[in-house]
């Protein structure tokens, strides 16, 4: 009879560094055919696109942040953050070192949060504190964030003044023309002040409450929000093996097995991969996918599997606009209303990806 010490010892050691969208999903899908370990310095797992429908409906965070125990039941977490690797093992924060035989990096973006699901809990309930007291609240960045996040700022409180700056000279540069109007017009029809083609320094703001843009105008404000984009998570991997497969934006080459270029068992997966492609929750799950499957297939020591290819997404694009409208944007059509409102913001697909995770849709876990 072999011992559980054993038992892991038979099993090939997949190890996933980043528990986000990316990271969940596949560690999900492995969990039962390896020792998989995740390494994720929080104890949860949440969906960036409920933050903001969070920050002004606190409780809307609680399906959306999700213990990692809950979903990965098959194998060991380790909450710290990886600061090193090598051909076979990473280097965790503490100074751990944790072998592998298949390496995966999803470690898309590291934000400064809480540790554990209570406390990140906490912090939407602050936040929500803040606007409700606030008179006027200053948002900057006009990118998708920006935008649901001011939608979402007037359809729950309609009598407060929001000013949104953005630096280009129109709404999120990403989608077409005709998208960004759209957007543009239903929050100017809702007195969102925007204010294009201007920065806010913030570390110029000399009086409290108010603030001066670059073209020297003056924006009052009881407080402000910064949706300017999130900083990718790679820096760990600068002075290791993985350097030279970084480019210039920090971003891992991956082939189109989604192996981290020249590695047979390297896989990178997420917004952290350079995939020509809009970086988004929706195609990082299809990586999870297809480096699952490969994973699995490789496991089984078929050293000749044919190994699934990731076909890079469309440029595709939902922005929420309040409780029951939203913008879709496909390539050759726009669409606003309350059709694509249908399809995300009441739920913000918190269900699906709970779903997809082994959840009930539902479940509230507080
Ligand atoms: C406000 C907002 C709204 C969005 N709306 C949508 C939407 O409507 N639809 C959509 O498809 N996409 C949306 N996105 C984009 C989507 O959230 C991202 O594309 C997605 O989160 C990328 O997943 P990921 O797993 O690659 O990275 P992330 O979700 O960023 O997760 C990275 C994980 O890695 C961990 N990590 C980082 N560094 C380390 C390290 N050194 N060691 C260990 N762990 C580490 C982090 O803690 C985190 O858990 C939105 C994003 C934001 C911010």
């Amino acid at each position: 009879m072999s011992s559980c010490s054993d038992v892991w010892k038979e099993k090939k050691r997949v190890v996933v560094v980043g528990g986000g969208i990316a990271g969940a999903l596949i560690v999900k899908q492995l969990q039962f055919h390896a020792d998989v370990i995740l390494v994720d310095p929080k104890e949860y797992f949440e969906m960036p696109w409920t933050w903001l429908r969070a920050m002004v409906e606190p409780t809307f965070a609680e399906r959306g942040i999700i213990d990692h125990t809950d979903y990965f039941k098959n194998g060991r977490l380790v909450t710290a953050t990886a600061s090193s690797v090598s051909e076979n093992e990473i280097m965790t924060s503490e100074g751990r070192y944790i072998s592998f035989d298949y390496l995966v990096i999803a470690t898309g973006h590291l934000d400064t949060v809480p540790m554990t699901r209570m406390q990140r809990l906490v912090t939407f309930r602050e936040n929500h504190q803040k606007i409700s007291y606030a008179k006027s609240v200053l948002v900057i960045g006009g990118g998708p964030t920006g935008v649901e996040f001011c939608a979402e700022l007037v359809t729950a409180f309609p009598n407060k003044k929001i000013t949104l700056v953005h630096s280009g000279p129109r709404l999120m540069e990403f989608v077409g023309t005709k998208a960004a109007t759209k957007c543009y017009e239903w929050l100017a029809a809702r007195n969102v002040d925007i204010l294009l083609e201007q920065t806010v320094n913030l570390e110029a703001v000399t009086e409290e409450g108010t603030y001066e843009t670059s073209r020297g105008e003056t924006i009052v404000a009881d407080c402000h929000f910064e949706c300017t984009g999130r900083k990718l998570s790679s820096t760990w991997l600068q002075d290791t093996i993985l350097q030279s497969s970084l480019d210039e934006e920090g971003r891992l080459a991956v082939d189109q097995h989604l192996r981290v270029k020249g590695y047979d068992h390297i896989f990178a997966i997420g917004d952290i991969t350079n995939i020509t492609e809009i970086k988004q929750g929706l195609y990082a799950q299809k990586h999870a996918q297809v480096a699952a499957k490969n994973i699995k297939n490789l496991l089984k020591g078929d050293k000749k599997a044919k190994l699934a290819s990731y076909k890079p997404g469309k440029a595709i694009a939902m922005v929420t606009l309040g409780r029951k409208e939203a913008m879709a944007y496909f390539p050759f059509l726009t669409v606003v209303g309350c059709v694509p409102g249908f399809l995300k913001a009441k739920d913000y697909f918190v269900g699906r990806t709970r779903k997809q995770l082994g959840l009930e849709p539902h479940h509230h876990q507080s």
